[in-house]
């Protein structure tokens, strides 16, 4: 099993072997061709995995095929997690992969300046990585709209539920758009979680590692 042979675009592939990346993980070679093919997931896995690759190539793949946009944009996928610092890091990561693509991004989380993100907002973003409760105070200010979203993205939904963000990540969900692609990683899957995904998700494919 190679990246190639999972279909991803030339400019991915040369990020992935530039940073060493030689053989897909298990997570990612069952979880990228389903997520390339269109449909929701619901990912067992822990941080350690490579989960943040399974969601961020498949995503950045479809992101790569389609013609860039010049001038401010709204943010067409959303990566909802639990804290600032996995925020931190799953950015980064994404703009590691994305190094040879056109794609912005950015992180928004609590106990930091509103101000900087604000201005990161409404100078264009394609992938918005953000904590549940700092994407709810944006929302309410109207320094970001959900309505270009074309996935989500759930991580560590254990973690952000044990947080007591249920309530936060509802009001979110009910204005992103209908149709959509939603991905859901989890440690865990507690009742409430179950609840949600099939609440909230189109006959998700399982993948368990
Ligand atoms: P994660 O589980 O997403 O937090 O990833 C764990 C670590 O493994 C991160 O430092 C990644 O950069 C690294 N990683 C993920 N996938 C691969 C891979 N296929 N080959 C080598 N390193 C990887």
């Amino acid at each position: 099993m190679s990246f190639e042979s999972l279909g991803l675009a030339p400019a991915l592939l040369r990020a992935l072997s530039e940073q060493g990346y030689t053989t897909p993980t298990p997570i990612q070679a069952e979880a990228i061709p389903l997520v390339l093919a269109g449909h929701d997931l619901l990912g067992g896995a822990q941080t350690g995995t490579g989960k943040t690759a399974a969601f961020s190539l498949p995503i950045l793949n479809k992101l790569s095929k389609q013609t860039p946009v010049r001038g401010p944009r709204k943010p067409r996928v959303l990566v909802l997690v639990p804290t600032r610092e996995l925020a931190v890091q799953v950015n980064d990561n994404i703009r590691g992969y994305a190094r040879h693509l056109h794609v912005s991004t950015c992180t928004i989380f609590g106990g930091a300046g509103m101000g900087p993100q604000v201005d990161a907002l409404r100078r264009g973003v394609d992938v918005l990585v953000a904590t549940p409760g700092r994407l709810i105070d944006h929302m309410e200010r109207g320094s970001v709209r959900l309505d270009a979203i074309e996935v989500l993205v759930m991580d560590e939904a254990d973690r952000m539920l044990d947080m007591g963000f249920l309530p936060a990540i509802k009001r979110v969900l009910a204005k992103l758009p209908r149709q959509r692609q939603t991905l859901l990683f989890s440690a865990t899957f507690e009742a409430q979680l179950k609840a949600l995904a099939l609440e909230f998700m189109h006959e998700p494919k399982q993948v368990q590692v």
